[in-house]
C-alpha cells in the first residue's frame, strides 16, 4: 500500500505530516516553497489519515489488486460536514461515497 501526493497541489500545511502514525511523511522547502512527500512509501499501511486530513485533495492512495482495488485511487474532498471520498478507476469511472462527519462514529 502507498500514497502519492501531488505537489503542485500541496500547499505545504503539514497537516498529513502529523497525523501520519508512522511519521512516514515529511515536509520540504522553506515558507511558501513547502511541500510535503512520503519518504518511506513501503511503510505505509494504508491507515487513511492523511488523505482524510489533506485540505487541497492533493493525496492519493493507491487501491492495488492485494486489496481488490485494480489499481484504483482514492482521495477526499472537503464538502461542509460532508467528507466525500472519491475513487477513481484504471478506466476512469468515478465513484463517490458521502461520509457525514458528525455521524461517522455512529458506524
Ligand atoms: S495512509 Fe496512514 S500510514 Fe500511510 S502515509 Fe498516510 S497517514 Fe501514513
Ligand atoms: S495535507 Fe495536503 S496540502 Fe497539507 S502538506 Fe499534506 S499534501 Fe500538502
Amino acid at each position: 500500500m502507498s500514497i502519492a501526493i501531488d505537489r503542485e497541489k500541496c500547499v505545504g500545511c503539514g497537516k498529513c505530516s502529523m497525523v501520519c502514525p508512522g511519521s512516514l511523511i515529511k515536509m520540504d522547502g522553506q515558507n511558501d516553497d513547502r511541500k510535503a512527500y512520503i519518504k518511506y512509501p513501503k511503510d505505509c499501511w494504508g491507515c487513511t489519515s492523511c488523505i482524510k486530513e489533506c485540505p487541497v485533495n492533493a493525496v492519493e492512495f493507491f487501491l492495488g489488486a492485494d486489496i481488490g482495488g485494480m489499481g484504483s485511487k482514492v482521495h477526499t474532498e472537503n464538502h461542509g460536514d460532508i467528507l466525500k471520498w472519491v475513487i477513481i478507476s484504471s478506466d476512469g469511472n468515478r465513484n463517490e461515497i458521502d461520509v457525514n462527519r458528525r455521524e461517522s462514529n455512529k458506524y
